[in-house]
């Protein structure tokens, strides 16, 4: 994957002469900005040390099959952890094996996968997903990701249905180690928030700018993917970022903007 061109220096905000007077300095203050990075990679790496700190560092092991890392990850979209899995194991024991799962009526596929939300999308897409592979490699086996090289493994996984950058990229980090950054809504919020990437970066362009800060090491990568989501789903959630309780308050440009809500 190219990487793409490190972003300009960030400039911290100079201090202002009403800081600079205050009583308390700044720098001793709760939350106050206590670093100047010269440049976004620096913050990011910054970001990654203190959620390693916050959430520890988890080994770099694949939790699933290739096989089933792809198809559970095309249910887990706009679906929650809890209802993908459940969907997962209503499909398997209702259809026992993936040319089970294929050759089934697709109605009866997306009643099955029910829990999972938009699964009349998803049952075609899942079944037509099974029959590309089974042409394409004689087998439901993803196995040979491994040996390409990350372009070529995502743009295979792409020409799927139903599979984004966000599956295809999960599935080669998780499953084969490759130099690749999924980016969720979680990861994708929060590292707006800090302001590793500008407000309106969509998804697609995050997962190359978030690339290019940090370094193509796959372990990095992976912890740096389940931190941010880990804390956007504990801390910087959505609706109520919990600042007084955030490890990032002294980098995070949301945190140091006076307009934005806290909690
Ligand atoms: S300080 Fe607030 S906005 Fe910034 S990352 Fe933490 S919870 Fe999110």
């Amino acid at each position: 994957m190219p990487r793409a061109d490190r972003q300009k220096p960030e400039q911290a905000p100079a201090r202002s002469r009403q800081d600079a007077q205050s009583p308390m300095d700044a720098r001793q203050a709760p939350g106050a900005r206590t670093f100047n990075f010269s440049g976004l990679d620096q913050k990011a790496l910054e970001v990654h040390r203190r959620l390693l700190e916050a959430y520890g560092e988890r080994a770099h092991e694949a939790r699933r099959e290739p096989m089933h890392e792809l198809i559970s990850t095309i249910l887990s979209q706009r679906t929650n952890w809890r209802n993908e899995d459940l969907a997962y194991r209503r499909m398997m024991e209702r259809f026992v094996s993936w040319e089970g799962v294929e050759q089934a009526d697709v109605t009866a596929l997306a009643e099955a996968i029910s829990p999972s939300n938009f699964a009349e999308v998803k049952a075609p897409n899942i079944q037509r997903t099974l029959r590309a592979i089974r042409e394409a490699r004689g087998e439901y086996n993803i196995d040979f990701l491994a040996d390409l090289p990350v372009e070529e493994g995502l743009r295979w996984l792409l020409a799927l249905p139903g599979v984004g950058l966000k599956t295809a990229t999960l599935v080669l980090l998780f499953c084969f180690r490759k130099s690749v950054l999924p980016v969720d809504t979680h990861v994708h919020r929060v590292s707006q928030r800090v302001g590793l990437i500008g407000p309106k970066v969509m998804h697609e362009a995050a997962h190359r700018l978030l690339l290019a800060l940090l370094p193509p090491e796959p372990a990095l990568l992976y912890n740096f993917h389940l931190n941010l989501l880990t804390h956007g789903q504990k801390i910087c959630t959505f609706s109520r970022p919990r600042c007084s309780k955030c490890v990032l308050r002294e980098v995070c440009d949301y945190y140091h903007d006076p307009t934005t809500e806290k909690y």
